[in-house]
């Protein structure tokens, strides 16, 4: 009998959780006979009584659990805080609001059931109910994303997966203080299924999101998984140095022809001063961002698979 944990970061969801605790309680059940359920509520701070909610369930339900962090963290941090307590030999993390349907549970289970996934995400094919002008912003973010870093970010992708042991203890060797979710599934690579839905509204409550609260995270994603925005100063140089170029080539043909003018090569030395300063700049970008990837102490590989008799040398 396997083991399927579920983690729920709640931030004010005491409208949504006995909605979320009744669909959850029905799968659970109906999947009694493959596997069992652990259910890891994070309360990040919640300012309502979703601490009052979440003691009085895991009273009445021995498959429910709870911690309650000090103050609100971030659903990163709850994300994390819910990993590292899951004990089950397959953990999902699942928003409180019924956005993401426990009834996919099932068909996740099976498919890593059968072996050859080690990961099955949930993406959403449609953002229906969502502002447009936000809508637009989140494609454009996975877009640049994409371009400029190497792990691949899948547009629509929600935190909502069902993963194997092996890759929840890929992701907690991740042990960086700025953590950007969807950018260490994408680090820790494995075989991903990708599940397509149409969005759904959440049940009750609010969203925590606003439009600058995303915007921030959004540039936490770029600096945590690019080093790019680093070196931009020193392109920047390099266009400047070939304006200083242009414009001194100007400047000389303008002189023999006799029509010359001492500005040309005013505007040209100060390009090239700046075009220097900027490279130099560049440069030092460079060393940080490999300083700043040093201090993260990610791993350097992750190990997926190896032979049996290895095994039993190496553990
Ligand atoms: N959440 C959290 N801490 C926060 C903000 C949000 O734990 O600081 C939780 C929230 O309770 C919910 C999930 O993260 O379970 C997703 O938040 P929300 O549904 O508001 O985001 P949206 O679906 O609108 O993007
Ligand atoms: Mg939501």
């Amino acid at each position: 009998m396997k083991k399927i944990s579920i983690i729920v970061p709640c931030y004010n969801e005491q409208e949504a959780i006995p909605f979320f605790h009744e669909e959850i309680s029905k799968v659970a059940d109906s999947m009694k006979e493959k596997a069992e359920f652990e259910l890891i509520f994070v309360n990040d701070g919640s300012k309502d009584e979703t601490l009052k909610v979440l003691r009085e369930y895991s009273k009445k339900d021995a498959r429910t659990n709870y911690i309650s962090f000090a103050r609100n963290f971030g659903k990163e941090a709850a994300m994390l805080a819910g990993l590292k307590e899951a004990t089950g030999d397959y953990v999902a993390i699942m928003d409180a609001d019924l956005q993401d349907p426990p009834s996919l549970l099932p068909e996740m289970f099976d498919t890593l059931e059968a072996g050859e996934y080690d990961c099955v995400g949930t993406r959403r094919v449609t953002r229906k109910g969502e502002p447009k002008i936000r809508s637009w912003f989140a494609k454009l973010f996975y877009k640049i994303m994409n371009k400029i870093s190497d792990t691949n970010l899948v547009d629509g992708a929600r935190d909502f997966r069902l993963m194997t042991r092996q890759m929840v203890d890929a992701i907690l060797e991740m042990s960086e203080y700025n953590r950007f979710s969807k950018g260490i599934f994408g680090f820790v690579g494995f075989n991903i299924k990708w599940l397509e839905y149409e969005n759904i509204e959440r049940v009750a409550g609010q969203t925590k999101w606003s439009f600058w609260k995303l915007f921030w995270y959004a540039l936490d994603g770029f600096t945590a998984f690019s080093t790019m925005p680093l070196i931009i100063s020193a392109i920047i140089g390099i266009l400047f140095g070939v304006v200083a170029f242009i414009l001194l080539v100007i400047g000389l043909v303008l002189t023999f022809t006799g029509s010359g003018t001492v500005w040309l090569y005013i505007t040209a030395l100060i390009f090239f001063v700046s075009a220097v300063q900027l490279v130099c700049f560049g440069i030092m970008g460079e060393y940080l961002a490999k300083a700043y990837l040093e201090v993260k102490h990610r791993p350097v590989y992750i190990v997926k698979e190896r032979n049996e008799d290895f095994k039993k040398v190496n553990g």
